[in-house]
């Protein structure tokens, strides 16, 4: 039984009955009977599904938002944005998918090799709760594209958003067994990636999930990519917009109750300017309004459960007892929901076990650093490298970022979101391999030399 529990109220929404073990079988053999047929279509009836479905997502998003909203919290204008952006994922793959997958030709000694991408089948998603939609959809708008089709095992709590996920595909005249849901607990997974059907599984999540996919991928040889954790930097250099930079890391640090892989979760600050990007900074955390998440002036809802907020709290208290302070919030609020306050802490000490873990809630860590140098020694000191912002308008400073800091995004002068265009992925324990973009869509495909 898997349940969806509301967190703005505790009150439970629904329950699923989790799939048995003949109703997976039953979703594999249709997987497999799907792929036969859309791994020969052509790419007008790929391009021409993949429209399709982008207008239902925009002809549903507000009911399909609320869904997202009540499962995990999020304010219901940041889940209408969310589903909108899954739209253009759809048009994105639409318009530039066959581009793509040209051919390549090259000489041989013998004649030519042509590179040509072919699909593999039914690949696997394991995706958490926290962007329900964008998770998802980033994984199936190229799966569709590249000819393969798509099993979702979604976050317990999200059964709702899978559902209704699987259904505006359905609706949008996808053929049966494209894409299915399979509403599971995590102890199935493993038996489906040992599958034949199954040829590669894809995964966005903690570190010990991705560990134990990538296990029950290894043993059974097949492609895996990994999304994992992050702890992005945020780092402001005397040249920057201070004003600018300390109001953006408000939102890149709140955005989604602080619950983002990508989040900037510490911001390394030069000490020239330290103190008058703190002022900013501090103002605009402390002026944040955690509230009902269906109500437009609410900046933040609850987090994603009660669990969460625990997890947060007790990585907070671990902080402060190694030394950290923490300046002002930071604590759960009375009442229902899983709702916390805004916080920052400084002085955090990074040799700390938890100072090197992804901290999934509204709370920032400042570090005041002298020079370059040691902003990025800062910045590459944890084990994550999923993004990281950067503030500076000197063009020397740019180029250093973008080229020492470890990991898979760095945005200059802006926060860092994720674009359809864009590869998005990380290194070191924040995963490997990437999503969106060409590279997305090649992940999973077959680079055939044909010799001729
Ligand atoms: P998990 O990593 O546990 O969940 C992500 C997905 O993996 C869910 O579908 C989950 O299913 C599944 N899963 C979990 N364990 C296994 C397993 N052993 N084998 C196969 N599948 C598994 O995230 P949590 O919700 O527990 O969050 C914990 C922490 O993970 C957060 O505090 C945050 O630090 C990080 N996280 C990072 C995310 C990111 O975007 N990078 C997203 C979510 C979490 P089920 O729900 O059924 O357990």
């Amino acid at each position: 039984m898997l349940t969806s529990i509301n967190p703005a109220t505790g009150d439970t929404i629904a329950t699923y009955e989790a799939l048995t073990d003949a109703g997976i079988e039953q979703r594999l053999a249709r997987a497999h009977a799907a792929f036969a047929q859309w791994r020969v279509s052509d790419y007008q009836t790929r391009t021409a599904l993949l429209g399709r479905i982008a207008d239902a997502f925009e002809a549903d998003k507000h009911a399909l938002a609320e869904i997202a909203t009540r499962e995990m919290g999020k304010t219901l204008k940041s889940a209408i944005a969310e589903v909108e952006k899954c739209a253009t994922a759809f048009r994105h793959y639409a318009q530039h998918g066959p581009a793509m997958l040209e051919d390549r030709r090259f000489d041989t000694a013998s004649g030519t090799a042509t590179a040509r991408w072919l699909p593999m089948g039914p690949v696997l998603a394991v995706m958490p709760w926290n962007f329900p939609y964008w998770q998802v959809i980033r994984f199936v708008a190229p799966t569709i594209m590249a000819g393969n089709v798509g099993l979702l095992k979604h976050a317990s709590n999200v059964q709702g958003v899978a559902a209704a996920i699987e259904a505006t595909i359905l609706k949008a005249g996808a053929p049966a067994g494209l894409f299915q849901n399979l509403a599971i607990p995590s102890a199935k997974v493993a038996g489906i990636i040992a599958d034949d059907r199954v040829v590669a599984v894809t995964l966005t999540g903690s570190e010990g999930a991705g560990m134990a996919v990538a296990a029950a991928a290894g043993k059974a040889l097949k492609k895996v990519v990994l999304e994992l954790g992050g702890s992005d930097p945020f780092i402001v250099m005397p040249s920057a917009d201070i004003a600018k930079a300390a109001a953006t890391a408000v939102t890149a640090r709140i955005q989604n109750t602080g619950q983002s892989c990508i989040c900037a979760k510490r911001m390394i600050v030069h000490a020239e300017v330290y103190d008058a990007f703190m002022e900013t900074f501090i103002a605009g955390m402390k002026a944040v309004k955690a509230g009902d998440p269906m109500d437009a002036a609410t900046d933040m809802g609850p987090l994603s459960s009660a669990e969460q907020r625990q997890t947060v709290v007790a990585q907070l208290r671990e902080l402060t007892g190694a030394g950290a302070r923490l300046l002002f919030g930071g604590e759960a609020l009375p009442g229902k929901g899983a709702y916390m306050s805004a916080g920052v802490l400084v002085d955090v000490p990074l040799d700390d076990p938890v100072a090197n873990e992804e901290l999934f809630g509204p709370v920032a860590m400042v570090f005041k650093v002298a020079d370059m140098d040691e902003a990025i020694a800062t910045a590459n000191a944890v084990p994550f490298g999923l993004g990281s912002s950067v503030w500076t308008n000197d063009a020397a400073e740019k180029e250093r970022f973008a080229r020492d800091i470890d990991a898979g995004m760095t945005a200059i002068n802006q926060m860092l979101a994720s674009a359809p265009a864009a590869p998005f992925g990380g290194v070191k324990r924040s995963g490997h391999g990437r999503e969106l973009g060409p590279y997305g869509l090649h992940e999973f495909m077959n680079l055939k030399a044909v010799m001729e």
